[in-house]
C-alpha cells in the first residue's frame, strides 16, 4: 500500500520569484495548462497583490484550469486576502494561502511586530480568508529556525480559525533532513489536531538539501510537497518538482508513496518552464540535465548494451524523453 502525496507546485509563484524571471498571463496559462496535463494537485498562480499584473496573470490562471486547485499567496492581511479571493474567485477550486514566519529574526526584521503580533495577525488573517473561501493553506515561514513552542501556538490558532492545510516552510534552505523530520514530529506531538489537516513542507535548496529535506518531511508525516519545475525559486531554488516526484518513482517499493504525476510529461514541462524563464539548466541536473542518461564511458557503454540495469536506474522514456542514440 502506497500513501498518496499532494504535488502543490510554486514554479508561478516561488519560480517567478527566481531573479530575474518574469511570466505574463499568456506564459502562466500555458504552462498552468502543462501543469494541469503533468498531473499536479495545487498550482499556485502568484501573488495577486504585487503589481495589476500580477492580479490579472493569477486571475486568467484561475480560470483557465479545471481540476487542479489554484492557490494565490497572501501576507496575514486583509488587503493581500482581498485581492488573492477576488483573481481566485472564478477558479473551480480556489485556496488562499496565508503566510507568515515565526523566526524571532524574521519576526523583529521583517514583520516588525511581536510573537503576540503575529499571533494575533494570524487569527485574524485566516478567520478573514476562511470567510471567503474555504480551502486556506497556512504557511509558517523561517519555521526550522523558529522556536517550536511559539510556532505549535501559532499553528494551533490557524487550525482553530479554520486552516485545511499547514506548511512547514524551510524558506532559507537552513534546516538538515534531520531537523525538518523533527520538525515535522514535534508539531505533530505539539498540536494533535495537525493530523486532522494536511501538513505540508516547502524546502530551499540554499544548501543542496532541498529535496533531502523534502522526503524527510513525508517520512516524517507530511502529505504534501510545495515543488518547483526545474528548482527555480527565490535564490538557489526550490525542492525540484522532477527529482521529488521521480525519486518518489522510482523507489516507491521502499518509500511507499505515490503522487498523481503522469512522468511522461516531466521533460515537456521542464522545456517550457526553461522557454519562458530564460534559465537553463545544468547539463548535469538530475532528471531533466541533457547528460541525465547519457553514458559515455566506454566501460560504462559496454555494460549498458549487456543490460541497461548496470548504469541506469530509470529509463529516459519514463520521463518524456527519446533515448540518446
Ligand atoms: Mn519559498
Amino acid at each position: 500500500m502506497s500513501e498518496r502525496v499532494l504535488v502543490f507546485d510554486t514554479t508561478l509563484r516561488d519560480g517567478e520569484q527566481a531573479p530575474g524571471v518574469a511570466f505574463d498571463a499568456d506564459a502562466k496559462v500555458e504552462i498552468a495548462r502543462a501543469l494541469e496535463a503533468l498531473g499536479v494537485d495545487v498550482i499556485e498562480a502568484g501573488f495577486p497583490r504585487a503589481s495589476a499584473d500580477a492580479f490579472a496573470a493569477v486571475q486568467a490562471v484561475a480560470r483557465a484550469v479545471e481540476r487542479p486547485v489554484v492557490a494565490a499567496i497572501a501576507r496575514a492581511d486583509e488587503t493581500d486576502i482581498d485581492h488573492a479571493w477576488q483573481a481566485l474567485r472564478d477558479a473551480e477550486r480556489p485556496r488562499i494561502h496565508v503566510f507568515t514566519a515565526t523566526s524571532d529574526v524574521h519576526i523583529e526584521h521583517e514583520l516588525r511586530t511581536t510573537r503576540a503580533g503575529v499571533r494575533e495577525a494570524v487569527g485574524t488573517a485566516i478567520a478573514y480568508a476562511r470567510e471567503r473561501c474555504n480551502d486556506v493553506e497556512f504557511t509558517v515561514a523561517d519555521a526550522p529556525r523558529a522556536d517550536v513552542a511559539y510556532t505549535a501556538e501559532v499553528v494551533e490558532l490557524a487550525l482553530l480559525e479554520g486552516a485545511r492545510t499547514i506548511n512547514l516552510a524551510d524558506t532559507v534552505g537552513y534546516a538538515t533532513p534531520d531537523e525538518m523530520s523533527g520538525l515535522v514530529s514535534s508539531l505533530h506531538e505539539l498540536v494533535p489536531a495537525l493530523r486532522e489537516v494536511v501538513l505540508s513542507v516547502h524546502c530551499h535548496n540554499d544548501l543542496g538539501l532541498a529535496v533531502a529535506n523534502t522526503v524527510a518531511g513525508l517520512q516524517a508525516g507530511a502529505r504534501q510537497i510545495e515543488c518547483s519545475v526545474n528548482g527555480l525559486g527565490e535564490r538557489a531554488g526550490n525542492a525540484a518538482l522532477e527529482e521529488v516526484v521521480m525519486l518518489l518513482h522510482t523507489r516507491r517499493a521502499d518509500l511507499g508513496y505515490v503522487t498523481g504525476v503522469d512522468t511522461t510529461h516531466i521533460a515537456h514541462v521542464s522545456h517550457l518552464v526553461t522557454a519562458h524563464s530564460g534559465i537553463a539548466v545544468a547539463a548535469n541536473k538530475a532528471v531533466v540535465g541533457a547528460n541525465a542518461f547519457v553514458h559515455s564511458g566506454a566501460i560504462h557503454r559496454r555494460s549498458m548494451a549487456a543490460d541497461r540495469a548496470t548504469y541506469e536506474i530509470m529509463q529516459p522514456e519514463t520521463i518524456g524523453r527519446r533515448r540518446a542514440a
